[in-house]
């Protein structure tokens, strides 16, 4: 079995945690219709983990066993911009991965104003993540990606999570597939081939389509269809429509109608055409798109910043700088070399 008892598994192997292996206080990070997620903290490693418990409907407990399932797959998964997985803890029908500090990138969007640069970095990172999951053999399918599903940590950098559980299988039909990816609110992020009649089973092009709408997200900081019923989506999807484009701000980068281009073949209509991820890297492998990470917000300034990344960031912008430059109060500034004012 893959399960080994905790602590005495040998690396890449998955570790069945019991509660007792947590210290006694759990905080609830988020609460949702298939469980919670708590902070813990593993006694032995002195570290803050995510214990994702599945509740006990029937679907939660599907999704669970999926992911029992999955572990020799999911455990063999180690990358920078993937959330790490730890194990499971079946005593609380959980899932034991990295804590992430900074929550999901659905909430960020949502309390915070990204600068430009910022935001193609995150666009960046999560594509690295991707195409590491889509470069296994054979390719590991997300088949759940969505801004809630993009983690931050403690510096705002993203990590892909949740990845691997939802599956076609043979004899499943769609109907069951479908209810599985609709039942988790996400019927923005599905493609329009599998809405028709017979779909081919998912393969790369269904999360590339996904990512398409998560970078509408990331660069609009709305959510898509807002005010459509589902079926509304799925009707006007099928027949081509998708997020607004036109209420990106007027004010942007010239870098950002590259973007915006890429956005429009990841969600194209014909799966046939979207880009995989290895070429949509290659296609913005410009100057423009690599930024060092710096973030400065009003309130809690250098609580992002690790202490190393403050030394440079202190030598190379003065403060009145960076405030006549971005005054919004709101936002999380960023500043790319370009921008920093070098002594
Ligand atoms: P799905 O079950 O389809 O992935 P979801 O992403 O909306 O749906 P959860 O995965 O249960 O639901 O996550 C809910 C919230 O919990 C996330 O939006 C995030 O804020 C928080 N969360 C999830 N995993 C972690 C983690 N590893 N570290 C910190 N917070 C997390
Ligand atoms: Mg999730």
């Amino acid at each position: 079995s893959v399960l080994m008892d905790c602590l005495d598994g040998s690396p890449g192997q998955f570790r069945n945690f019991k509660k007792d292996d947590f210290e006694a206080e759990w905080i609830k990070v988020a609460e949702c219709r298939f469980g919670q997620v708590y902070q813990v903290k593993l006694k032995v490693w002195r570290e803050k983990c995510a214990l994702k418990s599945f509740n006990t409907t029937l679907c939660a407990k599907n999704f669970y066993r999926k992911v029992m399932d999955e572990a020799s797959d999911i455990a063999k998964v180690n990358f920078k911009y993937i959330v790490s997985v730890y194990g499971l803890c079946s005593e609380a029908t959980g899932v034991v991965m990295e804590y992430m500090s900074n929550g999901s990138l659905n909430n960020l969007l949502a309390s915070h104003t990204l600068m430009w640069p910022k935001k193609f970095q995150m666009i960046h990172e999560a594509s690295m993540g991707m195409n590491f999951l889509h470069s296994m053999k054979p390719p590991l399918l997300h088949l759940n990606l969505k801004t809630s599903n993009i983690l931050l940590d403690d510096h705002l950098h993203v990590k892909i999570s949740d990845f691997g559980v939802i599956h076609w299988e043979e004899g499943m039909g769609e109907n069951l597939f479908m209810e599985n990816l609709t039942a988790r609110g996400n019927t923005s992020y599905i493609p329009p081939e599998t809405f028709t009649q017979c779909p081919d089973p998912p393969g790369t092009p269904f999360d590339v389509y996904s990512f398409g709408i998560v970078i509408w997200e990331i660069l609009t900081q709305q959510k898509p269809y807002a005010g459509c019923s589902m079926t509304t989506v799925i009707l006007q999807v099928s027949q081509g429509k998708r997020p607004c484009v036109q209420i990106i701000a007027d004010r942007k980068p010239h870098e950002c109608d590259q973007m915006i281009s890429i956005m429009q073949q990841c969600w194209d209509q014909d799966h046939r055409k979207r880009p995989p991820f290895s070429a949509l890297l290659f296609s913005y492998n410009t100057p423009c798109f690599h930024f060092t990470g710096h973030q400065y917000d009003n309130d809690g300034v250098l609580a992002l910043l690790s202490k190393k990344d403050f030394g440079s960031f202190r030598q190379s912008v003065r403060r009145e700088h960076i405030q006549t430059q971005y005054p919004d109060e709101k936002s999380l500034l960023h500043f790319t070399v370009a921008s920093r004012d070098t002594e």
